[in-house]
């Protein structure tokens, strides 16, 4: 997959590398002032949220530890289940502490609904949800989402840690995919 051929493979570009950048500003911002003085930890959801964590972590006046979890999602085909296994557990202990959630994207909802309920059970202090891009229209449960980078068409998107078959998330750009990619 060299950088010519990702070109042609898009139809759409959905949110431009400046729009993401001004908008987790933005958003760094916010989180900053609502944490004011707690202790803040920043878990992220492996592989998707890599860029997302990258980018607002450094837009974040001050510093905040991160973690990372792996989970898998059994679903028939590309539709997730909403039954969840852990890959890769979190570091370090939650117990007392502020979590805020990093996600790429939320789809139909189940799988971050499970990881935040996971989290709930180890007594923190709170969770709360960031996710750089929501489909309100794919929700088929509601999470509680404090802040949202942007809404979305239900439409399969790709890049900034977004992939099709593993590629694709090295593009600095949201955008979709053409239907030739699939067939
Ligand atoms: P959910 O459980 O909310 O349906 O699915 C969550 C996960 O499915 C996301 O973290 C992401 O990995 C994947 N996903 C959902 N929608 C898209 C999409 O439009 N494009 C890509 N590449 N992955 C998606
Ligand atoms: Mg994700
Ligand atoms: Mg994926």
């Amino acid at each position: 997959m060299d950088a010519k051929s990702i070109e042609a493979d898009l139809v759409r570009v959905l949110c431009t590398e400046e729009q993401i950048q001004e908008r987790l500003a933005e958003l760094a911002q916010e989180v900053w002032e609502h944490y004011e003085g707690e202790d803040l930890l920043l878990v992220g959801v492996l592989k998707g949220a890599v860029m997302v964590m990258a980018d607002f972590m450094r837009h974040l006046p001050g510093s905040a530890p991160m973690d990372w979890m792996a989970v898998s999602s059994y679903g028939s085909g590309t539709k997730s289940s909403g039954v969840v296994r852990i890959l890769k557990d979190l570091d370090a202990d939650i117990t007392g502490k502020h979590v805020l959630i990093v996600e790429d994207i939320i789809d139909s909802g189940l799988t971050l609904s499970w990881i935040r309920t996971n989290l709930l059970s180890r007594s923190p202090a709170s969770v709360e949800v960031l996710t750089l891009l929501r489909k309100p229209d794919a929700a088929k449960v509601e999470v509680e989402t404090r802040w949202v980078g942007f809404d979305i068409p239900n439409e399969f998107v790709v890049g900034y840690g977004l992939d099709y078959a593993e590629g694709y998330r090295g593009l600095r750009e949201v955008a979709t995919l053409a239907p030739h990619v699939y067939s």
